[in-house]
């Protein structure tokens, strides 16, 4: 394990004063702990040993560039925080350093001549979405955490969440530019202002889904994907089989695919459902939207899928007209993790299950009872179901009673994290959301082999000598 200096949290915090201005630094003990926590289940406290030595709010590149010439000479680790969001515990670290937190790189500029936008990489998704809408363009990206979530997290995990990516694409088709900060201070302007993209080797590319070990992303430039309008709609069924038969049979009739198409079980639902104010749900249901040039085009759409849906014998499939009907249950699908958590009163466990096509059926008799048979696990009963079924991604959620003990609650998750990698290496698949290392880098390696993980432990090298860019996100050993 490497061995990095230790200093005095003062020490540093006095260096930095000469680096930054006095308001880009913070040595609250509140700010440092709050920028440590990790909502990844077992991670969400720290130890006095792992509180930073500062957290740092730079307003520019060259502000982060500083900070990282000076941590770099001294081989302090530095932690990116966009929101700590990202579920796989890359927020949580073990190693004392400088928690860099991007916040204040909040600068956004449309350029309609050129067809792109930049943003800093501190912005909040819902923030640019608000924005890009009022000026006629559309934002590709809708995580359940659209209201935290930073766009340099999102672009770094690569995720543009609930979509479907065979019909939008990942951040990675948007992204045409990024400015960047390497672990030694040395800055980038990588990419083109051209929708025209690069041929060939294309540096942006290291970055988005970089998972945030190459270096800081500071802006972000992305092509402007023009408003496109919308129809809607939902169908309800008896049973998960034919509710995941139908998802499939979207995709293998050759249908129009949605740009989402999402899934809630009958728990799920009627909890959900129920804050929402919407009468109770008949069983499991799927909600769908789809995107079109004009009304008639994503009515098609719409009328086309329900077609689909129906040989599958739902309780009822229709297309929804009323745009405030579908907010609420949109609403209640973004919301299912807040709402199961807050209903089921314990502490949650979440898993990211990734069929393919072919697989789906089997994957989501799989998923509904994943825990059966483990010591564990089985306690707790069938997991609640809710996810991005259109995406291929299910997200079975445990809660897990609060007067367990700590021991108990662990072996738990671990089961869980256990049968959500069987689960992915059964199918062939990975995750498609919350990116690769930190606690799934073990998965990494038993999906893709040892040689793979030391490959990209050595790219991480060239582009980071000293190691101390996100340290924890690949562990050593
Ligand atoms: C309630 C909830 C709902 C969610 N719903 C979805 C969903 O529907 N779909 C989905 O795909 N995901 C979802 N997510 C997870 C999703 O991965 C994160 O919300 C998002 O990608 C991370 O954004 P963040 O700003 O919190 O990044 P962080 O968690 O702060 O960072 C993520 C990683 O990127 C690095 N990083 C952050 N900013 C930068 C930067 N500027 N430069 C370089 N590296 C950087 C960090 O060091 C870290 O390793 C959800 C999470 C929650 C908590």
């Amino acid at each position: 394990m490497i061995k990095y200096p230790e200093y005095k949290p003062e020490k540093v915090q006095e260096d930095l004063r000469e680096i930054l201005p006095e308001d880009a630094i913070s040595k609250s003990i509140f700010e440092r702990i709050n920028n440590s926590l990790d909502p990844y289940t077992g991670a969400t406290d720290i130890t006095p040993d792992e509180v930073p030595y500062a957290v740092v709010w730079p307003k520019s590149t060259e502000e982060v560039s500083r900070i990282m010439t000076y941590a770099n000479s001294k081989q302090i680790p530095v932690y990116v925080r966009g929101s700590g969001t990202s579920l796989h515990g890359a927020a949580k670290f073990h190693r004392r350093g400088i928690v860099l937190n991007v916040r204040r790189l909040n600068r956004l500029e449309i350029n309609k001549a050129d067809q792109y936008f930049e943003c800093g990489a501190g912005l909040r998704c819902l923030d640019v979405k608000e924005r890009l809408a009022k000026e006629g363009y559309f934002l590709p990206m809708a995580p359940g955490s659209i209201r935290v979530a930073s766009m340099g997290g999102l672009v770094s995990n690569n995720t543009t969440a609930h979509a479907i990516d065979s019909a939008l694409g990942k951040p990675r088709d948007y992204v045409i530019g990024l400015d960047v900060v390497l672990a030694t201070g040395e800055v980038l302007h990588v990419g083109s202002k051209s929708h025209r993209r690069i041929a060939g080797t294309d540096l942006t590319q290291y970055f988005v889904g970089g998972d945030g070990i190459l270096g800081i992303i500071t802006n972000i430039r992305m092509r402007l994907m023009p408003m496109f309008k919308s129809a809607y709609g939902v169908a309800f069924f008896d049973d998960l089989i034919p509710l995941a038969r139908s998802a499939q049979r979207i995709y293998q009739e050759n249908a129009p695919l949605p740009l989402f198409l999402e899934l809630l079980d009958k728990r799920c639902a009627e909890l959900t459902f129920e804050i929402q104010g919407l009468p109770k749900p008949s069983g499991p249901l799927i909600m769908f939207h789809a995107m079109g040039v004009n009304e008639d085009a994503a009515t098609y759409k719409i009328n086309r899928i329900v077609e689909v849906i129906k040989k599958e014998h739902p309780i009822e499939a229709k297309r929804i007209t009323d745009v405030e009907e579908w907010d609420k249950i949109w609403l209640a699908r973004e919301s299912a993790l807040p709402f199961v958590i807050q209903g089921g009163k314990g502490t949650f466990a979440l898993a990211e299950i990734v069929s393919t096509v072919g697989g789906l059926v089997d994957c989501m008799k799989d998923v509904m009872h994943m825990g059966k048979g483990m010591p564990t696990l089985d306690e707790l009963g069938d997991p609640y179901i809710f996810g991005h079924i259109g995406a291929l991604t299910f997200h079975p959620t445990y809660i897990i009673p609060v007067v367990w003990p700590a021991e108990k609650k662990a072996e738990a998750v671990a089961e869980m994290f256990q049968k959500e990698a069987d689960l992915n290496i059964k199918y062939e698949t990975t995750g498609g959301e919350w990116g690769q290392f930190c606690k799934r880098s073990a998965f990494f390696v038993r999906r893709y082999g040892e040689k793979a993980y030391q490959l990209v432990r050595g790219i991480k090298k060239v582009f980071d000598p000293n190691d101390i860019l996100n340290p924890n996100i690949l562990p050593e050993e």
